[in-house]
């Protein structure tokens, strides 16, 4: 299995995953929008135990915003790295945080009720007013 690489902007944490995400989207809800500071969050699903801290574990900070969901950042620089779904055992990556490309392209997306007024999808992907019918949401 191809493994794909990641990283911070200061390199403090870097992580390995394999290459067979599950699911990918970009997630426009109002709390991915103002943690990622964008228009949105692309995303891949991956389950927990996929994912491989190999540098800066102690560097991670969590911050559970919900039952449903733990964003994990690095502490010094602040880089949003993934969420952790914990009734779900999943992990959503940031795809931002990649080196390597992915196989799996963003297939739809999510939460576009709540979308930002400034920014227009374009491309002809599925769109949800919600989450994805399924497991998903961001
Ligand atoms: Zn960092
Ligand atoms: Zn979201």
């Amino acid at each position: 299995m191809r493994e794909l690489k990641g990283s911070c902007v200061c390199r403090a944490v870097e992580y390995t995953v394999p290459d067979a995400m599950k699911y990918a989207g970009c997630c426009h809800c109002s709390e991915c929008r103002r943690f990622s500071g964008s228009a949105f969050s692309a995303f891949g699903g991956v389950p927990m135990q996929a994912l491989r801290v190999t540098r800066g574990e102690q560097s991670l900070s969590r911050y559970a915003k919900s039952e449903h969901t733990v964003l994990v950042f690095c502490r010094h620089c602040g880089s949003s790295l993934y969420a952790e779904k914990p009734l779900r055992s999943m992990i959503h990556l940031r795809l931002g945080s990649l080196l390597d490309a992915p196989s799996l392209r963003p297939q739809f997306h999510s939460f576009v009720a709540s979308k930002a007024p400034w920014y227009d999808i374009d491309d002809g992907l599925p769109q949800f007013e919600q989450g994805r019918p399924a497991p998903s949401s961001s």
